[in-house]
């Protein structure tokens, strides 16, 4: 046996498919707005992406990240720990506790290494991580880097928790790990129901908003802010890569154990900070979202546009008023060529296949944004029916 053998079914699979089969043969070559790209030469609509207020293009972050290039250079050249703190590393910090009404915050490189460092620079040997069973792959990752023992529950569910929870000889030294909004499917996490649980019980509890923040919230803050519980979450843990079109990832707390994060958080201590021109663009589009209401406004009208559009297609999609928005279709061939025909037309949507689905479950995500225009949004659905019909995805009109 050889170490490389376990990949060699990947490219035998590959080249069945031929190319195309594979977002990562769908290169964008030019990105106009936040939802027109150009893709092998040819202008394609973007309905995949989680650019939820299109501030990826919006002239104060553009103008802002490029003050700061010019202020600061293109990057740090190291880790927050050493030489890679920069006022705007601070200054976002600052920014986000108070946004939040939380006493700390840190930032991170990526949203991935906030859940990698939060989830195992809490938890070690001895300790427990109760993680929703469909949770992101940073949250599994984190989970299983800390060394703790590691549970999953039943997808939102408040009782397997809280049977899992009544197992535990030490509850208080157990972190319960969940998203807002799930990336997707669409679906939120009954935080109501699980804040009480964790309570009960004197567990710690997580909440990752990656892809909440933003839309949900009076002020967007995310799920926990809209159901009303945001006091009762431990920490909170967000992404800059989606509503705030940056890179990066934050976490907010009213206890001081996420400030001692700093030293012993290993994706945070380990890798370099977030360029200055990242630092400044995200600072400019969460003074954005905190002063325009109504980018979230646009996206739940473009959000109902689309799901009632799609339902009346005949398009059997998720059941969550959400931005994401899913669309079932079962075998794997099948929505590969229904995607590969769709992106043919000039739509881009996201492709899910097991492992990121059960078999026979593969479906479409798609997502909108506050920047998509109502005539962007009827070439989607008119591509949608023309291509749904043709592959008899949906049923051809009488
Ligand atoms: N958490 C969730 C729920 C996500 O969906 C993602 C990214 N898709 C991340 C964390 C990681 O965020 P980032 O892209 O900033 O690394």
């Amino acid at each position: 046996m050889d170490l490389l053998d376990k990949l060699r079914p990947i490219g035998d699979q590959l080249a069945a498919l031929g190319h195309g089969a594979t977002p990562f043969d769908t290169t964008i070559e030019h990105a106009s707005t936040p939802c027109e790209v150009t893709i092998d030469g040819r202008p394609v609509l973007m309905c995949g992406s989680n650019n939820y207020f299109g501030l990826s293009h919006h002239p104060e972050v553009i103008a802002a990240a490029a003050a700061a290039l010019a202020a600061y250079g293109t990057g740090t050249t190291g880790s927050r720990a050493a030489n890679g703190t920069l006022a705007l590393h601070d200054q976002l910090e600052r920014e986000f506790a108070a946004y939040y009404g939380k006493r700390h915050a840190l930032v991170f490189t990526t949203g991935y290494q906030a859940n990698l460092g939060l989830i195992a620079g809490l938890c070690g040997s001895g300790d427990t991580v109760l993680v929703d069973f469909e949770s992101h792959a940073s949250i599994y990752d984190g989970a299983r880097l800390s060394g703790a023992q590691v549970f999953g529950f039943r997808h939102n569910s408040a009782d397997d928790l809280r049977r899992k929870l009544s197992r535990l000889a030490e509850p208080r030294r157990s972190l319960v790990v969940v998203e807002g909004l799930y990336s997707i499917n669409g679906d939120l996490a009954p935080l109501a129901e699980l804040t009480a649980v964790c309570r009960e019980a004197g567990a710690y509890l997580m909440v990752d908003e990656a892809h909440a923040f933003g839309a949900y919230g009076e002020h967007s803050l995310g799920a926990a802010e809209a159901q009303g519980v945001l006091a009762d979450v431990d920490f909170i843990v967000g992404t800059f890569s989606k509503t705030l079109a940056g890179i990066g990832g934050f976490s907010v707390s009213d206890h001081l154990a996420l400030r001692h994060l700093r030293f012993t958080a290993r994706s945070y201590v380990f890798t370099a900070s977030g360029s200055p021109a990242n630092m400044a663009g995200v600072a400019a589009a969460l003074a954005i979202v905190r002063r325009d209401r109504t980018l979230a406004a646009r996206l739940w009208q473009n959000v109902r546009h689309m799901r009632s559009g799609l339902a009346r297609l005949g398009y059997q999609i998720g059941p969550t008023e959400s931005p994401i928005v899913p669309i079932h279709i079962g075998a794997d061939d099948r929505t590969i060529t229904f995607w590969r025909a769709l992106l043919a037309a000039g739509l881009y949507v996201n492709i899910v296949l097991p492992p990121g689905c059960k078999p026979d479950a593969c479906l479409l995500r798609t997502s909108y944004s506050a920047a998509h225009t109502p005539a962007q949004l009827n070439r989607a659905l008119a591509i949608f029916e023309s291509v749904g019909r043709e592959l008899s995805i949906i049923e051809t009109a009488a």
